[in-house]
């Protein structure tokens, strides 16, 4: 199972829409919560939890948890066009311009 799979590999074949970038976002980004797990909760109210981007206390019906990490985010803290947070809709596009710039490049070693 090769970690270091070419993400935009499928991307000159075909374009299939986002599901196969959202796959490779998903091995890269480590997984903040499970799925289905609650976000924290402010101790100091009774029906607020605590946005997982910004901190910020905001009631569970306007959280969202990311497809993609699994952290909660608040509105503000939120993609609704790719149902992920913002955090991690950053790195889809850092993924989207270096695709469009740099087709034919490795992955490499960032770190
Ligand atoms: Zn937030
Ligand atoms: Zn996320």
């Amino acid at each position: 199972m090769p970690l270091s799979t070419r993400w935009w590999a499928g991307r000159n074949k075909k374009e299939s829409g986002r599901a196969p970038l959202f796959h490779e976002l998903r091995e890269e980004i480590p997984r903040f919560r499970k799925q289905g797990e609650l976000p924290a909760r402010d101790s100091g109210s009774f029906s607020k939890y605590f946005c997982d981007l910004c901190n910020s206390p905001v009631t569970i019906q306007e959280l969202r948890q990311c497809s993609i990490c699994g952290r909660w985010g608040c509105p503000d803290c939120w993609t609704p066009e790719y149902y992920i947070c913002n955090s991690c809709h950053g790195i889809l596009k850092m993924h989207l311009l270096r695709s469009r710039d740099e087709p034919e490049t490795g992955p490499g070693g960032s770190e």
